[in-house]
């Protein structure tokens, strides 16, 4: 066979795209970052006509370019949570407003085979808004994501993504020096609040852009 990773991973995503539409949410399947990239600006954000958009932290929102071409936007509202030089309670503030934008567009830690959402955050903006207030929500999804279900999401995320993002963000934790989650008690560890998102609620509100592309932690 050619391309066979290429193969596993067309059939792997179709997989995830059924069990993710069965709970209701909406699916794109993207080439890679910058296929996802152009799905978002021709075809996601023409369709729900949004007048204000915001995001949550994430390193796959930013690497698809999405970041740098929605920042500037003057035919939007703009709520940038990411600003470089933002007092910390300015960035709260906007973090707050977020969660009433058209359009949030986030990643997310986790998708299990049977097209559940798992994520933790630190502040609690971003499974916020994932849950409720905004509009419409975009999650653009590496298939690194992929895990079989919801024992390995969990795992995966205290076992790899949260140390590495602990490094990533140069916190004072356990995990920044051991690379292995501590069960900390620290003032900065980032592992507050899990959400498991079963099923979108509304129908459709939440769209899930699964990429054919390691991408993000
Ligand atoms: S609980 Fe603490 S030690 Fe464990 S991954 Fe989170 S921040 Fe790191």
């Amino acid at each position: 066979m050619d391309r066979p990773v290429e193969h596993f991973w067309d059939l792997r995503l179709k997989r995830v795209q059924e069990a993710l539409e069965k709970n209701n949410f909406t699916v794109h399947i993207a080439r890679d970052r910058e296929d996802a990239k152009n799905l978002v600006l021709e075809k996601i954000l023409p369709t729900l006509q949004v007048k204000s958009v915001s995001w949550g932290g994430s390193l796959t929102f930013t690497a698809t370019g999405l970041y740098d071409a929605l920042k500037d936007r003057s035919d939007l509202e703009v709520l940038d949570t990411y600003e470089k030089g933002l007092a910390f309670e300015d960035m709260l503030e906007r973090r707050r407003r977020s969660l009433l934008v058209d359009l949030f567009f986030a990643g997310t830690n986790a998708v299990t085979e049977d097209g559940h959402l798992v994520n933790l955050d630190m502040y609690g903006n971003r499974v916020a808004a994932i849950t409720f207030g905004p509009r419409h929500v975009v999650l653009l999804v590496g298939r690194n994501k992929v895990v079989p279900d919801l024992e390995s999401a969990m795992m995966r995320i205290k076992d790899y993504a949260a140390p590495a993002n602990a490094m990533r963000l140069d916190k004072k934790t356990p995990c920044y020096h051991t690379g292995a989650c501590e069960e900390c008690s620290s003032p900065e560890r980032i592992c507050n609040h899990w959400t498991i998102t079963e099923k979108s609620f509304p129908k459709g509100r939440i769209h899930v852009v699964l990429i054919k592309e390691d991408l993000g932690l």
